[in-house]
């Protein structure tokens, strides 16, 4: 057998005799199959079949940057959908439903998240953890909203001093906002 071809789920690709199977490989009647499209390597070193992908999912990690849209608001924490990475332009795999409690939203006290998040809006945030379930923080300047839609008229809102405001409605609303909210590229 070859190394580093590309191989198929179901390509045999060693001899059980030879290699063990380990990642993205599986063993069945003494033979090697690949069990996802990746490249074959061969280890002789460790006497293992691997195959890599190229491509592994975008699993999310604590510390990484995320855009994620509110999707809903309640009394101790919002939840929003993870839509991106930052940096990669690869598809996320794994959890993207996440929660941000009401003490990681912002850095002065808050006991209100509709104070400071709204349902629909883009934001900016932090993974902070990942078990049992996908938890993000906007505390910090440069996180928080970076695009929101008036609730009434869904015209984009504009920053006017430390909140937002719909000039069509010619209304105030508070937010949590990104430094940068208005002046990013999606
Ligand atoms: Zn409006």
């Amino acid at each position: 057998m070859k190394d580093n071809i590309e191989v198929f789920p179901g390509d045999e690709v060693a001899e059980e005799e030879e290699y063990l199977a380990s990642d993205g490989t599986f063993a069945s009647d003494g033979k090697i199959y690949a069990s996802q499209i990746g490249v074959l390597e061969l280890d002789d070193d460790e006497c293992v079949a691997r195959v890599v992908s190229p491509n592994p999912p975008n699993i999310l990690k604590t510390g990484d940057i995320v855009y994620a849209v509110v999707a809903d608001v309640r009394n101790t924490m919002a939840t929003a959908d993870v839509v991106a990475k930052e940096g990669t332009r690869r598809g996320l795999g794994g959890e993207t439903y996440a929660t941000i409690h009401v003490s990681k939203i912002s850095q002065g006290y808050t006991d209100d998240v509709s104070k400071e998040l709204r349902k629909g809006d883009y934001i900016r945030a932090r993974v902070t953890g990942t078990s049992p379930s996908l938890q993000l923080t906007t505390k910090d300047d440069h996180l928080g909203v970076i695009r929101s839609l008036c609730g009434t008229c869904k015209t984009e809102l504009v920053k006017k001093g430390k909140g937002l405001y719909c000039p069509d409605c010619e209304r105030s609303f508070q937010r949590k906002l990104a430094d940068d909210y208005g002046d990013v590229k999606l």
